[in-house]
Order: structure tokens, then C-alpha cells, then sequence
């Protein structure tokens, strides 16, 4: 700073670097790592300008960029500190061969590499982090920047020179190259789509012609028992809506899910497969990057697809986003929605599960990189009218069809939380007295496993003010329905759509002496309603009496669709309902109205691991066994399904018989959910950030 002498020959440029360092170790960190946390954090600024423009982030707007500028200054920084330390060393061992140019030369060569290994990582790699996508990019790494580095040595020295000659420069001359050289194919890439943090876009869009093809609409009414709708029987008006659409198409009155809460249970409805294969039980597990969502199957074949989920469970963070193109959720940390987190969580699983080194730098950064935000009650909760809202809008921009996607159908999965407690129904939708404005479920939900752990029984005033409020809460996801289907018929379009209204589980209200869901395997928590309505392709007003699952949806669409099962021979445990819709048509054509339910009646297994419990569930349509296992504890019970289908009276209590044959089908399915299991890696997980994890323990989701 004080030298005012004319620029010194390289050599001594050199000895005087060299020997600069061991003056001031601590003005060289500090001026190093703040360059470095400059250079970076201008990067995650970009990238987060860009994500808002394009507006892909359900909220964030300005605050998304103090969170990236964090996010990535403070990586910068540390990278800064790892520059010196290797500059130091470099300097005292190898004093000739170390020369000004280099960091300039290395980060540029760096730049340079990223942007050609992008292509070949989303072309090809599909997975960044997937064992084969780490070592191609290490390998284009190591072999890739010091080739590229040493081709660019001159040109850089030349210019570190020129900067050190000027004091004042060095930095910015520093910061702008690095700069320069990182952003510009970085935002390229990120304006030309997408990141790379969620694995492939499964052949990505216009693979294939689809334009005969239907639209297709999936409405998840999270957390609604299929019993409190008027078509299934239900005396209460919770329902008109559903019922309308059901007459208008197939209502499915046996529909059963393979698992009692959102994550492992929305996860085979749009896999097809059944949950121990996907292993998306733990609260951080991610869905497995082999996996194809049926937003990435559709949009290979050449859909638009759009998620508005409610659900923060059902959202990109657990590999829900899997070719969608359009996400809008409650997205409660904008930092989340950055690349950098997802590739930065990954990191930290190599780091603390396969390396078993210490979390705790991690939860620190978590916790520096959330400063900006208010976690107590700014997180932004998306209800039906503004889901509804965004949905019509992707509609819409798909049927205005500018550009390339002209033509193209769309696939929008809408999954509402207007049954999920808390409930807080619409005020006009209170369709019984005792029903109130917002109602909490008890205290201790996340304590119960039945048969084992149950809990105390609610005043007898307080359990009708539950179930009143729940009904109230149906009719308003029943009321976001109508506005969905009148919507559609407005525009022209609900007789070329498929609509698809279902649930993920339902919710029990001290059945079998608990309450809310996650618990247990019982039919309050299993059977969700199932309605098809598709006017060109289905019947209409056909109720299917036989037992189906969840994961017969993939399959049925998929052949409606007229789509192959997806090329990667995955497995799919669900079997198309079409030919069970077409055997019972040509019954009744024959006159037989009632054909043998029995026959067609297709197994419907569960399974659940809820805070250290599990159990597992088999529904053949006769009988439903239940194996539910706390700790060394195992029970086995029996219910007689056409007698007793709320399952009140368990036959292996008080019959050996029973008991002796409840067993048996509890070993063999023991057995083949463990070999399910098996044919899966080690599931993996995200790290959560705090405001997402605080937003899934509100729902009631405890952590690990
Ligand atoms: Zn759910």
C-alpha cells in the first residue's frame, strides 16, 4: 500500500508476494476471504435475479436476495481462507513456481470447465450428485481447469500484473474477472431452464407429440376421509360438488391408500409403487433419484405440467418438482428454492452420513443463511383460492400456446390443505352449529401408535365441535372443486380433460381412540375417495364397488393416456383399473349388474414407520390384517371386512383360529415388504432448513 516505488521485475514481484505473507496472515484472510465472499455472493445475487424475473419461486421476491448473497458469501469466504492456506503453502514450498496470475487463471479455467461439463450434466448425468455424476465432474475438474488453467496463465499474469501495479485494482480487477468469468455461463444456463438440483427432466420438453392427448387434472384433497362425502354415503351436505363430478364420471367406493400420511403416501400415488420400495418414511428422505413422478413421465411425453401444492411435504425440496415446470407452494425459506441449497444438502449428506463427520458447521451456516427471515410468522401459506387462482393461470399460459408449447396438453397436480388441521373452514361453509372458526387437533399427536399408545378420550362437546369444524373444512375443498370444474367448463375444456379427485389418507376422530393421521392402519386413515370424470373417455355415473388402491392411479392413467410404462423398467406395483371399468361394463351390458365384486377385488397393502413404531397392513376385500409393532411389542389383529369394515371387533382377539391365520398372513407379508425394501438403495434425504422444518412441526410432523 505504501509502496511507491516503480513496479518491481516478476521475479522479485514474487519474492515480495512470497514475503508478504509471513508479514500479515491475518490482513491476507481478511482481504482475501472478502474478496472471495464478493465474488461469490454477486454470483448468488445473479442467480437469484434471475429466479425472480423468471419467477419461479413461490415467494422471496427482494428477500431471496440477501438469502443468496449469504448463502454463497459465506461459502465464498471459506473458500477464500482455503486459497490462502494453499497460496502459503505453494508460496514457502514451491516460491518459483507460484506466480501472481494463477488464482485468476484457476478461477477462470474453473468457469470455463463448469459450462462445458453442463451440457454433458444434463444431457446425460441427469444426476450431478449421483456416484457416476461425481466422479465425471471430479475427473472434468481435476483434468479439465489446470489444462485450462495453463493455457490462460499468460493472459491472466499479464493482467495480475497490471493490477498490481495499481493498488487500488487488485481486488477489483480480481473480483471482476472471477465475475465475469463465472456468471456469464452460469446465468446462461439458468436462463436457457432450470437448475441442475433436481436430478433429470426425464427426456425434458416436446420428447414427444402429444397433441391428441388429454389434459389431465389431479386434485389431492389432502387429509379427507372418503366417508364424510355425501356419494359415499355420508348424511351431512359436506359434498355437492364431488358428488355432481362423481355422477358425471367413475366414483371408485373402495379406493385404498398404501400409507396414512402425505409424503410416502402422495409418493406411490405418483409413482405407482408401493412405499418400502421408495423409503420416503424419514423426515428428511427425498424421493430416490430413479425415480419418475408422473409430472416427469407426462412431460416427456410432451406435456405442460404444473404443481400447486399447499402441502409443503409435496414440493420440490423432497423431489416432488421432478418434471414440473411450474411450482407454486409454501416455499417458507426462499433459500431453499436456490440451486445452491440442494447441491450444498447433498454435500452435507456425503458429509455427515458417508464421511460421519460433525453437523454441527452445517446447522451453523443453516442458521446464518436463514438470518433474513422472519420464521415466527411471515411464512407464506397458500389456500385454495390462490392455488386455484395460479392454477387457472397455467392453464391459461398452456392454452394460449405462444411459442414452442403450442398445442401441447397440460398435467396440473393441485393438492389443498382445506381438511388438514388446523381447520379453519370458509365462514359460509359451516354447515352445522357446532362447528367454529379454527379448531386445533388435541395436544400429543405425535405420542400416539395404535393399538399401543392411544389417547385419552375428548369431551363429548369438543368431539362433535371437531367433527363439525372437519365437515365444514370438506365442503370448503368441496366448494374449491366446483370453482376448479366450473372453471374448466367456462373455458371449453373440462369435456378434453381428465379430472382425477382423491386424497393421499384421511384422518381419524378417536375411531380406534386416536386422532389425526399417521398413527395406525385402520380404514379411517386408508380409504380416500377416487373419482374419474372424463367425458370423452369414461363412462358416466358408475360407482366400482371393488377394492382398488392408490397405486392403480399411475398405471390407469398412463393406459388412458395410451403412454408406455416408463422405459426404465420401473417396476410398478399398481395394475391399470381400465380393464376392471370394461369388465364391469360388459357385465352390465349382459345384463348382470352385479358382477362378482369378490373376484376383482385387488390387495391392498399399507405400510407406516411413525416415530420409531411401524406397522403393516393387508386388505384383500374379505379380511384386513394389521401387524403393528412399539418397541419389542407386536401385535397382530383381524377384521372380518364386509362385516365389520370400520373394524371395531378384532377376530384374533377371541378366535385361535383366526389368531393362528392372522399370523401366517402376517409373516409372508413381513417377508415381501422386506424384500420390497431391499430392492432399494439407502434412501436419500435432504437437510431441512429451519423455517421449512418449523412449518412440517406445525403440521404435526415431528423431526428425527
Ligand atoms: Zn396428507
Amino acid at each position: 500500500m505504501t509502496d511507491r516505488r516503480p513496479a518491481p521485475p516478476a521475479a522479485a514481484r514474487v519474492q515480495a508476494f512470497a514475503g508478504r505473507s509471513r508479514q500479515s496472515l491475518g490482513r491476507e484472510l481478511l482481504r482475501v476471504a472478502a474478496a472471495m465472499a464478493a465474488v461469490a455472493a454477486a454470483f448468488g445475487l445473479a442467480e437469484a435475479a434471475v429466479r425472480v424475473v423468471r419467477d419461479e419461486v413461490a415467494i422471496g421476491g427482494v428477500r431471496l436476495l440477501p438469502a443468496a448473497a449469504l448463502l454463497y458469501g459465506v461459502l465464498g469466504a471459506a473458500t477464500g481462507v482455503v486459497l490462502v492456506a494453499v497460496r502459503r503453502v505453494g508460496a514457502v514450498r514451491w516460491p518459483g513456481v507460484w506466480r501472481p496470475g494463477w488464482h485468476l487463471a484457476a478461477g477462470a479455467a474453473l468457469a470455463a470447465v463448469a459450462a462445458i461439463a453442463w451440457p454433458i450434466n444434463r444431457g446425460w448425468l441427469g444426476d450431478a450428485l449421483s456416484p457416476m455424476g461425481l466422479a465425471v465432474n471430479g475427473a472434468l475438474l481435476l483434468i479439465g481447469v489446470p489444462v485450462v488453467a495453463r493455457g490462460l496463465l499468460p493472459w491472466c499474469e499479464r493482467l495480475a500484473g497490471a493490477a498490481m501495479a495499481v493498488p487500488w485494482l487488485r481486488v477489483p480487477v480480481a473480483v471482476g474477472a472471477v465475475v465475469l468469468g463465472a456468471a456469464v455461463p452460469w446465468i446462461a444456463a439458468v436462463v436457457a431452464g432450470g437448475g441442475p438440483g433436481d436430478g433429470a427432466r426425464a427426456g425434458g420438453a416436446g420428447a414427444g407429440v402429444a397433441d391428441a392427448r388429454p389434459n389431465v387434472l389431479l386434485i389431492v384433497l389432502d387429509t379427507l376421509r372418503a366417508d364424510r362425502l355425501g356419494c359415499h354415503g355420508y348424511g351431512a351436505a359436506t359434498s355437492p360438488q364431488l358428488d355432481a363430478l362423481a355422477a358425471r364420471g367413475v366414483r371408485f367406493a373402495e379406493c385404498f391408500a398404501a400409507a396414512p400420511y402425505t409424503k410416502p403416501s402422495v409418493a406411490s400415488l405418483l409413482t405407482g409403487r408401493l412405499p418400502p420400495r421408495l423409503g420416503m418414511e424419514p423426515f428428511g428422505a427425498r424421493l430416490p433419484a430413479g425415480e419418475l413422478p408422473l409430472a416427469a413421465v407426462l412431460q416427456a411425453a410432451g406435456y405442460r405440467t404444473g404443481l400447486f401444492s399447499a402441502n409443503a411435504f409435496v414440493a420440490p425440496t423432497f423431489g416432488f418438482g421432478r418434471g414440473v415446470e411450474r411450482y407454486v407452494g409454501p416455499q417458507v425459506s426462499p433459500a431453499a428454492a436456490l440451486i445452491g441449497f440442494h447441491v450444498l444438502a447433498r454435500l452435507r449428506d456425503a458429509w455427515v452420513e458417508a464421511a460421519g463427520l460433525p453437523e454441527a458447521p452445517w446447522r451453523w451456516y443453516e442458521a446464518l443463511v436463514s438470518l433474513p427471515f422472519d420464521l415466527s410468522g411471515a411464512r407464506h401459506d397458500p389456500r385454495a383460492p390462490e392455488l386455484v387462482a395460479e392454477l387457472l393461470r397455467f392453464v391459461d399460459a398452456a392454452g394460449e400456446g405462444a411459442g414452442a408449447g403450442a398445442g401441447r396438453p397440460w398435467f396440473a397436480h393441485l393438492q389443498l390443505m382445506e381438511t388438514h388441521a388446523p381447520y379453519r373452514p370458509a365462514p359460509e361453509q359451516r354447515i352445522d352449529g357446532a362447528a367454529r372458526a379454527e379448531m386445533e387437533l388435541p395436544e400429543g399427536a405425535a405420542h400416539l401408535f395404535l393399538p399401543f399408545r392411544a389417547a385419552p378420550p375428548l369431551p363429548a362437546a369438543e368431539l362433535a365441535a371437531l367433527n363439525a369444524t372437519y365437515d365444514a373444512c370438506v365442503r370448503t375443498a368441496d366448494a374449491a372443486v366446483g370453482e376448479v370444474i366450473a372453471a374448466l367448463e367456462a373455458r371449453g375444456l373440462l369435456e378434453s380433460t381428465v379430472v382425477l379427485v382423491t386424497s393421499d389418507h384421511g384422518e381419524e376422530f378417536f375411531d380406534h381412540g386416536g386422532f389425526g393421521h399417521g398413527h395406525s392402519l385402520h380404514r379411517e386413515l386408508l380409504h380416500v375417495p377416487l373419482i374419474w370424470c372424463a367425458p370423452e373417455r369414461l363412462p358416466a355415473g358408475r360407482v366400482v364397488a371393488s377394492q382398488v388402491r392408490l397405486i392403480d392411479v399411475v398405471p390407469t392413467l398412463l393406459e388412458l393416456l395410451e403412454l408406455a410404462v416408463p422405459p426404465d423398467a420401473l417396476v410398478l406395483d399398481g395394475e391399470s383399473l381400465l380393464p376392471l371399468l370394461r369388465r364391469r361394463q360388459e357385465a352390465e351390458d349382459a345384463g348382470n349388474g352385479q358382477a362378482d365384486v369378490g373376484a376383482t377385488d385387488r390387495v391392498a397393502l399399507a405400510t407406516v414407520e411413525w416415530g420409531g413404531s411401524s406397522a403393516l397392513a393387508l386388505r384383500d376385500g374379505s379380511r384386513t390384517v394389521i401387524v403393528a409393532r412399539d418397541g419389542g411389542a407386536e401385535r397382530v389383529q383381524c377384521f372380518d371386512a364386509r362385516a365389520d369394515p370400520m373394524e371395531q371387533r378384532d377376530l384374533a382377539a377371541g378366535d385361535p383360529r383366526e389368531a393362528a391365520a392372522a399370523a401366517a398372513i402376517a409373516i409372508t407379508l413381513e417377508t415381501q415388504v422386506d424384500q420390497l425394501a431391499a430392492e432399494r438403495g439407502a434412501a436419500p434425504s435432504v437437510n431441512l432448513d429451519p423455517a421449512t422444518k418449523a412449518l412440517l412441526e406445525k403440521l404435526g410432523y415431528a423431526g428425527d
